[in-house]
Parts: structure tokens; C-alpha cells; sequence
């Protein structure tokens, strides 16, 4: 076994010329390179030897052979077919570590989620993503309710600042409530891209995403509920009534559309990036099977 941890510049370089691998861009391969990051995004995650962990795009293993080191277990996805030897040989020596060559976004998560947390205290999913996947992976992993408890990963740090924003800032929009209906989003480390090989164009950042055993709010209809904060978000320079007169155009009139809201103690004044969860709940349910 080598001493050397994966995640740094002279093994990765080392592993990448042996296997003579040229990086693909279309699948996001930005591999990390400092280990260190690495040990302390773990901590964030709140992996232990109860934790089965669940990792999407291991690359060349620089985060899996960190998560086989303090995890129980290590269930790892990777699209890219010729890094799974590359991986098997690399972390050889880990018994609790498990390669699928498969699409993430095809994978049945579903069954594999299930599966480790009926032999697991818990299951955790920690991820370096490959960025043109972030929204609809993480999405689908919070829709289905599975039985994992966090989500942590390693992202573009403005999609990260849109996910954990607050209401009132530049960052709040429709992702932001999506993400904090099913959990608590924090963003515990920003990541500068000089740890990556080769070198993203962005900045990323490491976010956290603790599951809700409830939703903050209690919503008549959960999709409706959405369709509400899109169709505030719709226009961000325009009021509320103005997207919202769109929104209905054809089955509410305009003034209607006020006095609901104003029943509601909603200002139809108001934008959208101002109201909180709760308001916006209120204002799904006062317009409840209109449309
Ligand atoms: N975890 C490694 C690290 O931290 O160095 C690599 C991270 S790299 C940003 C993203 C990885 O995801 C690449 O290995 C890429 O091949 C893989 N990947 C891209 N699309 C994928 C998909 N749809 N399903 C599974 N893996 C994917």
C-alpha cells in the first residue's frame, strides 16, 4: 500500500500518466489534490465507522480512499468506464470500498440508498460532483425521500450560495427554497480552484445539506406549493401581483389576485426574494385549487 494519500499532486500525476488517462470536460473530471480539504469536508459530513457513505464520480479515488479510511462503508458511482480499473487497483487494499460503473442519473439509488440503511446506522452521501449534473442529482436525491441523513458536497460556489441563501438576499430564488423545504443547508468551507487538476474556471464550495425529518412548513398541495415560489421568482425585478397576474392570467382577474393576498396579509407590493418559507406558504395555500 502506498503511504501517500491519492489527493495530491505527485500520486494523482503519478496514477493519471501511468494509466495514460487524458481528462474528459464533458464529465466534469476536475480531480482534487489536496488532501487536506478532503479530511476536513469529512468532518463537516459527520462520517464515522457507522457511516455508510454513498459517493458520486470517485474519479481516481482521491475522496473514496478518504471516505474507506474513516467510513464503515463506501458505495462509489462512476460513469467513465476507464477509471474503474484505475480505482480497482488503487484502493486494492480497502475491503469496504465498492466501484459501480454506472450513470448516477440512471442509477437505481433508490435500492442501493434502501439497501445500506437497513445494514447501516446511517447512510451519507459525499461528493466532489462533476458540476453539470449538481441540480438535477441533488434534487432528485431530496424528491425521492430516501432514508439517508446529509448530503455534503463539493460544488460551484454560487450554486452553493443559492442553495443555502436566505430570504432577502441576491442569492434567494426558487432552488434556494426547494433545497431548505427538505433540509438544513449550510455551507461550512469555500474551496479555491488551485486544489483541482486541471484547474476549474470557477470557485467551489463544500455544502451540507441536513435532511428535515418534517418540512419547515405545512403546504395543502406540496407541487402547487412550488409552482407558487417559480411563479414569484418568474420576473425578479417584478411585484408579486405582476407575477402572479401572469401566473393566473386567464383564470384570476388582477383584483382578485390583490385581495386574496391582501387576505393573506401578504403585500402584493412586494418581490418575491423578500418572503420567507412560511409566507410563501401562505400564499400557495390562498390560492389553493384555483388553478
Ligand atoms: N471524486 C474525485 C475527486 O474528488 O478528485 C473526482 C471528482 S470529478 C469533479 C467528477 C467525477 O464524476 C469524474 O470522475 C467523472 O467521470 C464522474 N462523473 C461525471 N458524470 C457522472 C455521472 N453521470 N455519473 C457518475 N459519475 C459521473
Amino acid at each position: 500500500m502506498n503511504n501517500k494519500a491519492i489527493a495530491t499532486p505527485g500520486r494523482t500525476k503519478d496514477i493519471l500518466a501511468k494509466a495514460g488517462f487524458s481528462f474528459k470536460k464533458s464529465l466534469g473530471q476536475n480531480f482534487l489534490v489536496d488532501v487536506n480539504i478532503l479530511k476536513n469536508m469529512l468532518c463537516h459530513a459527520g462520517i464515522s465507522e457507522n457511516t455508510a457513505a454513498i459517493e458520486i464520480g470517485p474519479g481516481i479515488g482521491a475522496l473514496t480512499e478518504q471516505l474507506a479510511l474513516h467510513a464503515g462503508s463506501v458505495t462509489a458511482f462512476e460513469i467513465d468506464q476507464r477509471l474503474v480499473p484505475i480505482l480497482e487497483e488503487e484502493l486494492s487494499s480497502f475491503e469496504n470500498a465498492t466501484i459501480i460503473n454506472e450513470d448516477i442519473l440512471k442509477a437505481d439509488i433508490d435500492q442501493v440508498v434502501r439497501e445500506l440503511a437497513r445494514d447501516h446506522e446511517e447512510v451519507r452521501v459525499v461528493a466532489n460532483l462533476p458540476y453539470y449534473i449538481t441540480t438535477p442529482i441533488l434534487m432528485r436525491l431530496l424528491m425521492d425521500r430516501l432514508p439517508f441523513q446529509s448530503i455534503t458536497v463539493m460544488i460551484q460556489k454560487e450554486v452553493a450560495e443559492r442553495m443555502a441563501a436566505s430570504p432577502g438576499t441576491k442569492s434567494y430564488g426558487s432552488l434556494s427554497i426547494a433545497v431548505q423545504y427538505y433540509t438544513e443547508a449550510s455551507i461550512p468551507m469555500t474551496v479555491p480552484k488551485s486544489v483541482f487538476m486541471p484547474q476549474p474556471n470557477v470557485d467551489s464550495a463544500v455544502l451540507h445539506l441536513e435532511k428535515r425529518a418534517e418540512p419547515p412548513v405545512d403546504v395543502q398541495d406540496e407541487d402547487f406549493f412550488f409552482e407558487i415560489v417559480r411563479a414569484s421568482f418568474k420576473q425578479r425585478r417584478k411585484t408579486l401581483i405582476n407575477n402572479l397576474g401572469s401566473f393566473f392570467k386567464g383564470s384570476l382577474e388582477k383584483s382578485e389576485i390583490r385581495e386574496r393576498m391582501e387576505g393573506s396579509g401578504i403585500d402584493p407590493g412586494r418581490r418575491g426574494e423578500s418572503l420567507s418559507m412560511e409566507e410563501f406558504a401562505k400564499l400557495a395555500d390562498v390560492f389553493h385549487k384555483v388553478k
